[in-house]
């Protein structure tokens, strides 16, 4: 029935590196207005995940489809990664990649390059096409800064912001891409308890605001917090799906932990 379809099915993923299954194939589907968590030891094979649902890594064996509403399921496997983008999979990094000497309205705008079409000529020449398209993207990257709470900033340089900001500017990057899917790749590291709990409200916001989140969070409080399905890796293999306090009490994910 409707609403109960996966926006994103995972079916026997397999990445494999050299000798290694960083992936040894992994079934996981992901349904519509969810934030679904994927946690699991280091090296369990989390971040390959991310690269093989955006396109950084092709996967050895398996598929990944998208069915966005209302429009056909789309095969993601094999695509690349601005493909995929486009499809309305954005993402955000481990680690923090901003244009680091431009603004955050700059870094956010960046984000926006896809959805205007202006020629090379419009640019060269500053056609009247340009200066709206210029005005329209000006008017929503400053939309987007406000939902995340950084409109005040939107001038200062992405390396001058505290770290906690330049988190929420990735995010609000990714977003600017207008997604169905958003991949959060461990956002809250490095984070203060404050920044942690803006980050946490913020997320939750983007889930109720339609965007289908998939979270990788070693915090386990912001993954109890917001998750309503998480899916456990441990070298490779899903070791357990479920709600997450379910989850979280699961001897094999308790030994999986403290066996890291
Ligand atoms: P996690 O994000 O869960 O900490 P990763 O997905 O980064 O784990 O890594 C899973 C395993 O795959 C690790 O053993 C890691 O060393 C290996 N791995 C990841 N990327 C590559 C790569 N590009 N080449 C070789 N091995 C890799
Ligand atoms: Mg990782």
């Amino acid at each position: 029935a409707a609403g109960t379809e996966a926006l994103l099915k995972v079916e026997q993923a397999l990445m494999q590196f050299g000798g290694l299954k960083a992936l040894a194939g992994i079934d996981l589907s992901v349904k519509p207005g969810t934030i679904h968590g994927l946690i699991g030891p280091n090296g369990s094979g989390k971040s390959t995940m991310m690269n093989v649902l955006t396109g950084i890594y092709k996967p050895t064996a398996g598929s990944v489809t998208l069915a966005a509403a209302g429009s056909a399921a789309k095969r993601l496997d094999g695509r690349t990664p601005s493909e995929i983008a486009l499809s309305g999979v954005a993402r955000t990094f481990q680690n923090v990649q901003l244009f680091r000497e431009m603004t955050a309205l700059e870094n956010v705008l960046v984000g926006l390059h896809h959805a205007f079409h202006g020629t090379i000529f419009d640019a060269i020449l500053g056609t009247p096409r340009r200066k709206r398209e210029e005005r329209e993207a000006r008017t929503r990257a400053m939309a987007i800064l406000d939902f995340m709470g950084l409109a005040s900033l939107a001038q200062v340089e992405a390396r001058n912001l505290p770290y906690g900001k330049q988190r929420l500017l990735e995010i609000g990057r990714a977003l600017a891409l207008d997604p169905v899917l958003l991949l959060l790749d461990e956002p809250a590291a490095g984070l203060t308890a404050p920044d942690i709990a803006d980050l946490t409200a913020i997320i939750r916001k983007i889930r109720d605001a339609g965007i289908t989140v998939i979270l990788i969070e070693h915090h386990m409080d912001v993954v109890m917090g917001l998750c309503d399905r998480v899916s456990v890796l441990d070298f490779g293999h899903k070791i357990a799906e479920g709600g997450a306090r379910e989850v979280q009490a699961d001897p094999k994910v308790i030994e999986a932990y403290l066996g890291a």
